[in-house]
């Protein structure tokens, strides 16, 4: 049998050659007979790797020098509370785009560490799908501390292709699902934080890159381990970090360079959210709720005109090696998530099964 494609939305599809270099290392790391996972996060190789890992997510990303990049702990929610508890006081407003799922979550997290949170917009229905509130119709406040959104919206499969302009406070952006899958103008944006098991490795790591101009504004009853001052200080060492993790994700942004950086990364996913959502608007069968102008790249939820066919449509797909397609709990209907370690060969795979899908049983 051939290696399944793996379409699940995180944890995600890693790159196999990243996984079968780390199983080459596993048992003996640059030659010390023991396991990256074995030795002291202080010890001089361990730090090098670490430090190759940073410089290599700064030269993919082009982050400027007045960026810290934080290798922290907790996941895409970690930061959920660690944005707030870093930047904000708790007697402040902050501002929230509300655009889906995850947006919703941060809120809600957010409203135990400041006095306000205002939510400035959300989603609307259209006659071409849902979309996000126009930028012109956000009631954004002078005094908000920071503005928080999600530039894609992982389980609504909605993103927001442009960087707001209108906003005056620093922005704060959630790229779990989006970090590195093209170039991106990093010096626009005050914070970006990633979960990293969507686009870079193993699941309850985060990437935070932070302007310096943000950094020594904790709240006093902020978690030292989610201290971004104190992480920057501490080189992302504080506390032991998640050695394995920090490992793999170096492996991850190695493997990056070789494809060609975000830039390369950028043409590929586009040409594979290109042919996925043509083949979902060109059949009757199939169907994707979002506004094109609005729809993510990297998760494309789609729906069946006959839902009762979707166990059928998950067992077969299954069978042919195609993983992960179910769509979220909250939302139903299917998801295919292409993040950078989808080659497009799997996308083409899958294009090809929904067809033959159709035409056996539309
Ligand atoms: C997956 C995801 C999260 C949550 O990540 P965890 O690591 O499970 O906490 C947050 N935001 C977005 C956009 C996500 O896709």
């Amino acid at each position: 049998m051939t290696a399944p494609f793996n379409f699940s939305a995180g944890p995600a599809m890693l790159p196999g050659a990243v996984l079968a270099r780390a199983q080459e290392e596993l048992r003996s790391w640059r030659g010390s007979g023991i396991s990256v996972m074995e030795i002291s996060h202080r010890d001089p190789a361990f730090m090098q790797m670490a430090a190759k890992a940073e410089q290599d997510l700064r030269e993919l990303m082009a982050v400027p020098d007045n960026y810290q990049v934080l290798f922290m702990h907790g996941g895409g929610r970690g930061q959920f509370s660690a944005v707030p508890q870093n930047i904000a006081g708790q007697n402040d407003t902050v501002d929230y785009l509300n655009g889906g799922i995850w947006s919703d979550f941060a809120i809600r997290e957010a409203q135990k560490y400041v006095a306000r949170v205002n939510v400035v917009g959300g989603l609307i229905d259209t006659p071409q799908g849902r979309a996000i509130a126009p930028v012109t119709d956000w009631q954004l406040r002078d005094d908000a501390a920071y503005f928080h959104y999600c530039p894609n919206e992982t389980v609504d499969g909605i993103a927001l292709h442009t960087i707001p302009e209108q906003v005056q406070a620093p922005l704060v952006a959630d790229m779990s699902s989006s970090i590195l899958s093209e170039p991106l103008d990093v010096k626009r944006f005050g914070i970006i934080y990633a979960g990293a098991q969507k686009n870079i490795g193993p699941s309850g790591f985060a990437i935070a890159i932070v302007r310096d101009d943000l950094l020594g504004r904790a709240q006093t009853t902020a978690s030292t381990v989610m201290d971004y001052t104190v992480q920057a200080k501490e080189r992302s060492m504080y506390n032991t970090p998640n050695t394995w993790a920090w490992y793999l994700s170096g492996l991850v942004f190695e493997w990056l360079k070789e494809q060609g950086g975000v830039a390369a990364m950028g043409e590929v996913n586009q040409r594979k959210a290109d042919l996925l959502y043509q083949t979902i608007d060109s059949s009757e069968f199939y169907r994707n709720p979002v506004h094109p102008d609005y729809r993510s790249k990297m998760n494309v939820p789609f729906l069946l005109a006959d839902d009762s066919l979707d166990a059928d449509f998950l067992r077969q797909a299954e069978q042919q090696g195609l993983l992960g397609l179910k769509g979220h709990r909250y939302v139903g209907g299917m998801r295919a998530s292409i993040y950078n370690a989808m080659p497009l060969a799997g996308v083409e795979q899958l294009v090809e099964f929904m067809r033959d899908f159709e035409q056996k049983h539309a």
